[in-house]
């Protein structure tokens, strides 16, 4: 939108070769990732891969062993933190608690010699943007937790920053607040056009709020895609069972595919040469029907052990005679006819999304 009278415009962001180990840890191997203006980009990975470290380093707040950090073509790991012109959210609220929401949001302004008046029009027009336009007068104790965290978006975005930067910024608040600030944040960010990190363990934020994802694993990056992207096609098989829910089903080699269930299927990417495989499929792509008795011999029989109603949908859990257990979602009204302990037929996609090594078992 024209006009906007925060709009930042979006700076890009690199990261490369970056590293930083502490002691024996490498919390970042080598990152290499680029963030484009004006996007919102999600850190997703499980805990100690290094997302923080990343945003740390970005903010200022870390250093690092090696590589480099560019904003816009400028490395600025050499530059102080508060001269770096990011705006930071961090999970737990970070309020000044002597200081009203409109002195919170002023207060960089005001250790930058912005004059009061200024600065109090600004801090009220940020407090607005965040839809606290009432709140100006009150204190953090007196407000909710979702509300404090409006306030530290504000706050964050009072200097006009190049990035932003929120870690992990909704994962102390409650489940309804937290859907709303999701929209409400993406909504604020798009509308700015501010270039964003937003680091996450919670899969479900990322691919509802980013316009990429970039998965990290042990400090390094495995894959940066849209959701989209990267719910269809991941690379490997951790994307695939990071995002989303993936099920095991062993597997044999036949031809240049697999065979899985006494089908044969085709295969994205490559299997691997040796070893013992699994193909990994999503609950949304198998298919289940009643079938007459759970007779262990044939293949694709399974018998339904549990059941678990999302809604529109039923994710139900089948147990081969192998004891492999197999995720399926089907229609709530179709599930009910499949009972727990009754026998049904499994049904694969033509392609299977991956194959995987077998995991060894503990
Ligand atoms: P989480 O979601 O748990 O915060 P993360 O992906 O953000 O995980 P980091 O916080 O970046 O991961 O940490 C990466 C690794 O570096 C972890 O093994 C962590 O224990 C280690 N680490 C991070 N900061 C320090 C520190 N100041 N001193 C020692 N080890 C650290």
């Amino acid at each position: 939108s024209s006009g906007a009278p925060l709009a930042t415009g979006g700076a890009t962001v690199e990261f490369r070769s970056l590293r930083r180990e502490f002691g024996a840890t490498t919390a970042l191997d080598g990152l290499d990732l680029t963030v484009e203006p004006g996007e919102l980009l999600a850190l997703l990975g499980p805990s100690g891969c290094g997302k923080t470290t990343a945003l740390r380093i970005l903010a200022g707040f870390e250093t690092h062993d090696a590589g480099e950090v560019l904003v816009d073509g400028e490395d600025i790991t050499r530059i102080p933190a508060h001269k770096r012109d990011a705006g930071m959210v961090f999970q737990s609220y970070s309020l000044f608690p002597h200081l009203t929401a409109l002195d919170n949001v002023a207060f960089g302004m005001r250790m930058r010699g912005i004059a009061k008046s200024e600065r109090r029009g600004r801090a009220q027009e940020l407090l607005e943007l965040v839809g606290l336009p009432q709140r100006a007068g009150h204190y953090p104790h007196q407000m909710s937790g979702g509300q404090q965290q409006r306030v530290a978006l504000a706050r964050a975005l009072a200097l006009k920053p190049r990035v932003l930067l929120l870690d992990e910024p909704l994962s102390a608040l409650d489940a309804k607040v937290r859907l709303s600030l999701r929209e409400e944040i993406r909504r604020l960010q798009q509308e700015l056009g501010i270039t964003t990190l937003f680091v996450t363990h919670d899969q479900e934020e990322a691919l509802s709020m980013a316009d990429r994802v970039a998965v990290l694993r042990a400090g390094r990056l495995e894959q940066c895609s849209t959701p989209s992207e990267l719910y269809a096609r991941p690379a490997t098989a951790f994307v695939a069972e990071f995002v989303g829910t993936m099920s095991r089903i062993p597997c044999e080699r036949s031809g240049d595919g697999v065979e899985v269930l006494g089908r044969r299927h085709e295969v994205d990417g490559t299997v691997p040469a040796d070893g013992a495989l699994d193909v990994l499929v999503r609950p949304e792509n198998v298919g289940l029907r009643p079938c007459q008795q759970s007779g262990a011999a044939a293949d694709g029989r399974a018998l339904v052990v549990s059941a678990s109603f999302l809604g529109g949908v039923t994710r139900l859990t089948v147990r081969l005679s192998d004891g492999t257990e197999v995720k399926a979602d089907l229609p709530t009204e179709e599930a009910a006819g499949l009972p727990i302990g009754g026998a049904a037929e499994i049904t694969l996609p033509q392609r299977p999304v991956l194959v995987d090594r077998r995991l060894a078992t503990a």
